[in-house]
């Protein structure tokens, strides 16, 4: 049974055909998004500690949960009080999509299950709009990230190719060129219609 890498269930959730390109043709590319992801993840990615009044963070620190066979790494845990949870930056500002909080979710069960607490909320930080989003991690969202978590398994170990379907997200997905999305449905709308002639 295939270890899920955190960051496939975002991946995932944003298109399942991006999802396996990355994970099971082992194929990525960067774009400009994925650039000031990686240049905005460069501190978060650099194991230390700090303090900031009554928070202390530690950066890029690695989980893992055996219940739900998922491993990857946190940007930053916060301590503050009693209270431990972890905090996920993101370029840009807050999507359409649930793929942040569904990632978020899962470094939550992970922590949960390695220090035997309890984590109710969470957050995202969105360096374009500098805000961070209190996340509630619920049941609703809690089910969902395991569902996906056995979606995503379901994909590692069947390796057929899900469907490529164009939308609104490939605008900004680096791997467009790997897809053509547009390209091969116009072609199927093609080949569709020569057989009903
Ligand atoms: S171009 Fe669109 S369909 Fe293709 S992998 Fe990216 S998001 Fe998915």
């Amino acid at each position: 049974v295939p270890e899920i890498p955190i960051a496939a269930l975002n991946h995932f959730d944003f298109c399942p055909y991006r999802c396996y390109l990355m994970f099971v043709v082992c194929e990525f590319e960067d774009n400009a998004y994925t650039l000031e992801g990686t240049r905005l993840h460069q501190r978060s990615d650099t194991p230390g500690q700090s303090q900031r009044g009554e928070i202390t963070q530690f950066r890029s620190i690695w989980l893992s949960s055996e219940t739900y066979g998922l491993y990857g790494r946190a940007d930053v845990i916060e301590m503050k009080n009693d209270q431990i949870y972890p905090v996920e930056h993101k370029r840009g500002k807050k999507g359409d999509w649930r793929n942040d909080q569904l990632q978020l979710c899962a470094q939550a069960l992970c922590l949960e299950e390695m220090l035997k607490i309890r984590i109710p909320t969470a957050y995202l930080y969105y360096a374009e709009s500098h805000q961070r989003e209190e996340v509630s991690l619920d049941s609703a969202l809690r089910d969902y990230t395991i569902q996906t978590i056995e979606n995503v398994r379901a994909l590692l170990v069947d390796s057929r190719p899900p469907a490529a379907i164009y939308g609104k997200r490939c605008k900004g997905c680096s791997l467009y060129n790997s897809c053509l999305p547009r390209e091969m449905m116009r072609a199927r709308e093609y080949v569709l219609k020569e057989e009903d002639q």
